[in-house]
């Protein structure tokens, strides 16, 4: 699947359809196509819709609409995560197979329960190991509970330091042993995102801060089934006055309402090349006008605050 690329960078952008697009969102897609189409790498596009209760209808097709609408375009067809669910399986039943994850029939409220620790930022209580070791395997899990039984991988290693090339050197906390598989068969986000970045050639991921602390987890599994990890650089999530993630609290921001307000592609485009430190307040331009003057060193490393936008129709 991956794709030939005269320089070898290979990016992509991974929206997942779970709502409407907003100013936070479409700045990472727009460092991202900027990193890659700057130095004239391949860029691909892979719908994320594997968060089954979160994923929205229509929302995958409303996403590519808003991209495309702001300038942003990508090499081949999209590749959408739900079309690929014996692949996650494959790879997680051969981690399993390695003695890398074992079968763990907990409840997301026990594991709560069980940890003696406060939660530990996004990526939840360090599970306690309930189940490290107690089922041969996932049958044998299901037969002995009668509980459906999700895959967990087996962390070792308190810590996998890293350098994010935006970021900068990492202590890569692990957090414990992780899920792979969910108790209803499905792929976790972790390996999902690993198994498919790997598979389409990816070099160069770029994305919100917030999968920061995700990604000791993700370097794990790549060593675990021997591929190389990309390059990641972590942007900073857009914040509001009050200093939390862009939400519905600060007002609208989604692409699809500014849109139907009448505020052209050019504007919001060049909000968000003021807000990446590309471009002067109140300028406009589209994607491609920014590609001359992109360098990673002009991106500020705090989070920008997007919430007195002054777009309107
Ligand atoms: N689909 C994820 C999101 O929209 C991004 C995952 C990734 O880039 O690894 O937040």
């Amino acid at each position: 699947m991956a794709m030939a690329s005269g320089t070898g960078l290979v990016g992509r952008l991974a929206p997942s359809p779970t709502g409407a697009l907003h100013l936070g969102n479409a700045r990472t897609f727009l460092l991202a196509w900027l990193s890659v189409r700057s130095r004239g790498g391949t860029l691909l596009l892979r719908l994320e819709d594997i968060d089954g209760p979160r994923v929205k209808a229509g929302a995958a097709q409303a996403a590519l609409d808003d991209l495309q609408w702001l300038g942003l375009d990508w090499d081949g067809e999209p590749v959408v995560q739900s079309a690929r669910l014996e692949r996650y399986r494959q790879a997680a039943t051969a981690l399993a197979a390695a003695g890398r994850a074992y079968a763990c029939v907990c409840s997301r409220r026990e594991v709560e329960a069980a940890a003696s620790a406060p939660h530990a930022g996004d990526e939840g209580p360090a599970y306690p190991g309930t189940c490290r070791g107690r089922f041969a395997s996932l049958a044998a899990a299901q037969a002995a509970t009668g509980r459906e039984a999700a895959l967990r991988f087996r962390v070792d290693v308190d810590a996998v330091p890293f350098v994010d090339a935006f970021c900068g050197p990492q202590a890569g906390a692990t957090g414990g042993d992780f899920v792979i598989q969910k108790r209803d068969g499905g792929p976790a986000y972790q390996l999902a995102v690993v198994v498919d970045d790997a598979a389409q050639g990816v070099t160069e991921v770029v994305r919100a801060d917030d999968l920061l602390p995700s990604t000791p987890r993700q370097l794990l599994l790549y060593a675990a089934l021997g591929l190389a990890p990309p390059t990641f650089r972590h942007v900073p999530l857009v914040v509001g006055g009050d200093g939390r993630r862009l939400a519905k609290r600060h007002g609208d921001t989604t692409l699809r309402h500014l849109r139907t307000a009448g505020v052209a592609a050019a504007a919001v485009v060049g909000y968000l090349a003021f807000l990446s430190g590309l471009g002067p307040a109140s300028g406009r331009a589209m994607p491609g006008d920014l590609l001359a003057g992109f360098r990673w060193e002009r991106v500020p490393r705090q989070p920008v605050r997007g919430d007195q936008h002054g777009l309107s129709g």
